[in-house]
């Protein structure tokens, strides 16, 4: 009975598509395959294998099999059920678990190995290389140096058939981890935890658990101790180890090798296509059993999964942004539940939406205590810009500059931090500290450059710039907030004239080369101040730090971000973690114009769930999410007329649905990007609304002409 196959392509394409199986080949689900398409023959994976009955149309046949390791079925479901929740073609979350095959696979040696023929005529010569090749194929050159004959002998051989060639494939493999060996010293809050964890794991099936404790808690030996219990107890079994950045990924390797006495795969931009292509082949073999990588490690294929551990869950980093839409945290629970896996979300800062899932016993919930008797709290204080404001044209104020001038007196050092996220400021009245917000949602006004309008990033609403503040009527007091780490830098040395000054974001550090560098400068003390972003403000330790000075604190606030107030809370916490360690009290000074924002009092009173409830109290009553569900809809274009025709019909394409809504059509944040405008919708639904449905519904009622692309945003973290 002949095959129908459906073959998954790894390109744009709505579906799949049906081929015949060509009979010589046993095809199996997950094989790589070649089908014609058009003129062209594309390679693409086998998704389906069905009896050709009830076929009513010509199929054309698969041009044949590739020998490359087959995806494993787990896999190509994560595949389609990343592609459903993305509204995305199934073939684009394909391409991603493809990408590690785009170098050319190493060729096979070709060795010579003894058939078992006797010569016809038996030499001496013959004698010795048939003598040397009883220990197993070697290369030609090899053997005959081995037997001290020349190459014509093993030639004679080789015709004769006395000798054959055989391909030897380059060996992939990874050295095996050794779950067995000593793991750190546990305190008893780490050891209840490995506990769960490893309980979790035994068990089986599908698990989710958040790790939670602050910065020195000992996540990471935790996690490793789950990483081991899941070793220990399948010999097949495989571990992922998902990490937000680049730049964090070499010290966990170490952790990783130091722990297990073999250094895991490492899966990220920066490593090269051969390389990719052997840890990819590795992961599908299941002779790599460790990943460490960035959120594309997510799609490989992995034989048998059995936990993967997200370090810092919370990181906005997890969240892809062009191309293929996905948040890796989300998809790695989905991955999780797919493969029948456990799942580590591990954070000093979890997102609310994990916290949320723990306090609903979702996940299990493992709170770390704090390590004894290491590093004083930092001494926070909240700086009143209103009552201590910085001179005209500058942005640190006297309090922030005399902590600086003194730490710097005292061979200490200090680190400026601030979170410039998104390109536009702020807008506020210099004369009552009225800040610009929308009428609807309260939202953070910022300055369009484009327009010259003031804009809600969260609806889309938008005012011209009044000259007038609304609120006090001073004329031309709205000024537009939040310098540049650049602009600071010059302030500091303005400020410092003979101190070293360094700059550490993604304009001055593009790889985690830089980043490493950088890093060792301010912990080998080079530096006396650095001024930075949110790169700064992870992972690292400086033991001389003992300023941190937060700079604009309300730039993050209510910048038109759902998760502006948390991310502020998030990297404060992180930031203000780094000052002071045992013998060094450090302080934090954190400069602000709405100090009693409970975002900020509850960092200054250091209370996380404090500031949890404020923050879950308000999404929830905006049934945002978690307690909801948002999604964008980016319509972008070169022609303004053509992007107007196309939003008047998606919005009037909008399908009947009870509890969703839809925002816009508005000018997206950034209106204009790369000479493509950009027009955005917004939907709210409830959380039993089946969001992705009618998302697809509604697409489908009014697609795009061709010089519009339509771009679905499930979840949304960039509000640009
Ligand atoms: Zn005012």
């Amino acid at each position: 009975m002949a095959l129908v196959a459906k073959v998954l392509l790894p390109l744009p394409l709505p579906e799949a598509f049906d081929y015949l199986a060509p009979e010589t080949a046993e095809l199996c689900v997950g094989d790589h395959v070649v089908a014609p398409l058009g003129p062209r023959r594309v390679r693409g994976v086998v998704v389906e294998l069905r009896e050709a009955v009830g076929i009513n149309r010509p199929l054309r046949q698969l041009e044949g099999r590739v020998d490359d390791p087959a995806l494993p079925r787990a896999t190509v479901a994560f595949v389609e059920w990343a592609a459903r929740y993305a509204c995305e073609a199934p073939g684009e979350a394909l391409a991603l678990a493809l990408r590690g095959l785009r170098a050319a696979p190493p060729k096979p040696e070709r060795l010579v190995a003894a058939t078992g023929t006797t010569p016809a005529r038996m030499t001496p010569a013959r004698a010795r290389v048939l003598e040397a090749a009883a220990g197993g194929p070697m290369r030609a050159a090899a053997l005959a140096q081995a037997a001290g004959v020349s190459a014509g002998v093993v030639k004679g051989l080789l015709d004769e058939g006395v000798l054959a060639w055989v391909e030897q494939p380059v060996e992939t493999g990874f050295d095996p981890p050794d779950p067995a060996l000593p793991g750190a010293a546990l305190n008893p809050s780490q050891k209840a935890a490995a506990g769960v964890l490893a309980d979790m794991i035994l068990a089986g099936g599908f698990q989710a658990a958040l790790l939670d404790g602050v910065t020195g808690s000992g996540k990471t030996e935790v996690y490793l101790e789950a990483a081991a219990a899941a070793l220990a107890a399948d010999a097949e079994a495989q571990v992922l180890i998902l990490l937000p950045e680049i730049a964090l990924t070499q010290q966990v390797i170490a952790r990783v090798e130091a722990r297990f006495g073999a250094a895991p795969a490492e899966w990220h931009s920066g490593v090269s296509p051969p390389r990719r292509r052997r840890v990819w082949e590795a992961v599908a073999k299941g002779s790599c059993r460790i990943v460490v990588g960035a959120r594309s490690a997510l799609f490989l294929p992995f034989r048998k999964l059995r936990l993967i551990v997200v370090d810092e869950e919370h990181d906005g980093s997890f969240k892809q942004e062009d191309g293929f839409i996905y948040h890796a945290r989300d998809l790695a629970v989905a991955r999780a539940k797919l493969e029948g896996a456990a799942v580590v979300l591990a954070s000093a800062t979890p997102s609310l939406e994990s916290v949320w899932n723990a306090e609903t016993g979702r996940y299990r919930w493992l709170r770390l205590s704090a390590r004894h008797g290491e590093a004083r709290l930092p001494d926070i204080r909240l700086v009143d810009l209103r009552e201590n404001p910085p001179e005209r044209g500058r942005w640190l104020s006297p309090t922030l500059a005399r902590a600086m001038a003194e730490t710097y007196a005292a061979g200490e050092q200090s680190l400026l931090f601030l979170n410039r996220r998104g390109y536009a400021p702020l807008v506020l009245c210099q004369a009552c500290g009225e800040r610009m917000t929308a009428p609807d949602t309260q939202s953070w006004l910022v300055e369009h450059r484009y327009t010259n309008r003031l804009v809600c990033h969260l609806t889309g609403w938008s005012m011209p710039k009044p000259e007038r503040c609304p609120h006090c009527s001073a004329k031309d007091s709205l000024v537009s907030i939040g310098p540049g780490v650049e602009r600071l830098e010059e302030e500091a040395r303005h400020l410092l004239p003979e101190a070293r000054i360094a700059v550490f974001s993604s304009d001055t550090v593009q790889d985690a080369e830089g980043a490493r560098e950088l890093v060792r400068r301010m912990a080998e003390g080079e530096i006396d101040v650095m001024v930075a972003t949110q790169a700064a403000a992870k992972g690292h330790n400086f033991p001389r730090l003992t300023l941190v000075g937060v700079v604009d604190a309300d730039l993050g606030l209510r910048g038109g971000d759902l998760r502006a107030a948390e991310r502020t809370y998030q990297l404060l916490a992180q930031a203000t973690g780094r000052a002071g360690r045992a013998d060094r009290p450090g302080r934090a000074l954190i400069q602000t114009y709405a100090p009693e924002h409970p975002v900020l009092q509850a960092l200054k009173d250091q209370d996380r769930d404090a500031f949890l409830a404020a923050e879950a109290e308000q999404r929830e009553a905006a049934g945002l999410p978690p307690y909801g569900r948002l999604a964008a809809l980016i319509v972008s274009g070169p022609d303004a007329d053509v992007l107007e025709a196309y939003c008047r019909a998606l919005a009037a394409a909008v399908p009947n649905a009870d509890g969703v809504e839809v925002y816009g059509p508005a000018d997206a944040p950034l209106a204009l990007v790369r000479g493509r405008r950009r027009k955005r919708f917004l939907v709210r639904a409830d959380r039993n609304v089946d969001l992705q449905a009618f998302l697809t519904t509604w697409r489908a009622r009014a697609r795009p002409p061709g010089s519009v692309r339509l771009t679905i945003d499930v979840d949304p973290y960039s509000f640009l």
